[in-house]
């Protein structure tokens, strides 16, 4: 696979939406799905001469991840990860960053934690999750919690003759992405052989209209793709295991089990490794994917997706951990996943995991370290 990574300069409010909620509302993502950005190429390909839609795009040999917000910084901006589920604050004064410095009390990581040892210890309050947010390692002297800006935008024009809005025959509301001169970065994967590849290259730089709205003036980007030798996010976490393992969740994940039944943990039969492991503990949350064919004009049919930031923990049997080939296989098998994604959807991205990510803790001075 050749790697490219890319970058998109935010230059409008965006909304990322599939369905409008029931509230008459478009709530948006606050990252850029790799969906959004695999139909946007789709139609540069079109507008560049190409068939309606080359193979390729159908297949798994060009995969677009999420991209998601670098968060700036003094020197250098920092990449982030979506916050893993199992991160849990204190129910009366939670964890909420300010000027370098936690205002109040900490987080823990639960998937490193005994299952009855779920107080926080200096005030011995009950827990809540974080929910939501991106997490980065700035290395020094600041928080590492990101939520990005969201703003909602009223749609209320009404069309005098029905007195209804003119196009949607309500009243309805954008939710917005705004980070107006901010970053997004992912990457995108293409098979050596494909012949999207050098499609892929030639485009370098180029403005896009992404998501909803965009005839009111939403969504514009500017996209960069940058050739590079491989994927940096590979390795984002150490690979070594000892007695237990763990996965999290880099993008939203779709499995089934072996009777195509929409799966929301992730068992070790669905990695594999049935035989050589077991599961331990599991902090997950399943949710319906839509979306809308905007060419064939009718809604997709829909997918249950574990949510990005999901996490598992799991233990290794204890005849397994012993033979060295038996590590050797679940090593291989870890890598394998962590290379080539996990269940459906992989060239929207989807499916993008990480094995054996470290604690998250908070250091003295506020700042979130893996450990
Ligand atoms: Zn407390």
């Amino acid at each position: 696979m050749k790697v490219f990574k890319i970058t998109l300069t935010q230059h409008s409010p965006a909304c990322f939406a599939s369905t409008r909620h029931s509230q008459n509302i478009y709530y948006t993502h606050d990252y850029i799905p790799g969906s959004v950005l695999w139909g946007a190429f789709i139609n540069l390909f079109h507008q560049s001469g190409g068939p309606d839609i080359h193979p390729d795009f159908l297949n798994d040999n060009l995969r677009f991840s999420n991209c998601y917000i670098d968060v700036p910084g003094k020197s250098k901006s920092f990449a982030v990860i979506p916050a893993p589920l199992s991160l849990y604050t204190c129910k009366t004064n939670p964890y909420s960053p300010r000027d370098g410095k936690n205002m109040g009390h900490e987080l823990v990581d639960l998937l490193f934690r005994h299952r009855d040892n779920c107080r926080i210890e200096t005030c011995n309050s009950a827990l809540r999750p974080l929910n939501t947010g991106y997490i980065y390692d700035a290395g020094s002297g600041k928080p590492g919690l990101y939520r990005p800006n969201k703003m909602v935008e009223m749609h209320n024009r009404i069309d005098k003759a029905t007195q209804n809005t003119r196009q949607e025959h309500g009243l309805f509301a954008y939710e917005l992405l705004d980070e107006t001169g901010g970053i997004f970065s992912g990457e995108i994967q293409v098979m050596e052989t494909s012949p999207l590849l050098e499609f892929i290259r030639d485009i370098k730089c180029r403005d896009l209209e992404l998501g909803k709205a965009r005839t009111s003036g939403c969504g514009h980007f500017t996209l960069n793709i940058e050739e590079t030798n491989g994927s940096d996010r590979v390795c984002f976490f150490r690979t070594g295991f000892q007695d237990t393992l763990n996965l999290y969740c880099f993008s939203d994940v779709i499995v089934m089990d072996g009777f195509n039944r929409y799966q929301t943990v992730i068992t070790p039969g669905i990695l594999g490794l049935e035989q050589y492991i077991e599961m331990d503990n599991a902090f997950s949350r399943g949710f319906r994917v839509e979306g809308y064919n905007a060419k064939h004009n009718k809604p997709k049919i829909n997918d249950i997706a574990i949510l990005k930031g999901s996490c598992f923990s799991y233990r290794v049997k204890e005849g397994a951990v012993k033979e060295e080939a038996g590590r050797e296989f679940i090593a291989q098998r870890l890598k394998h996943i962590e290379m080539n994604g996990l269940g459906l959807r992989l060239n929207e991205g989807f499916g993008r995991v990480r094995f054996n990510r470290g604690e998250f803790k908070e250091d003295h001075d506020g700042t979130l370290l893996e450990k």
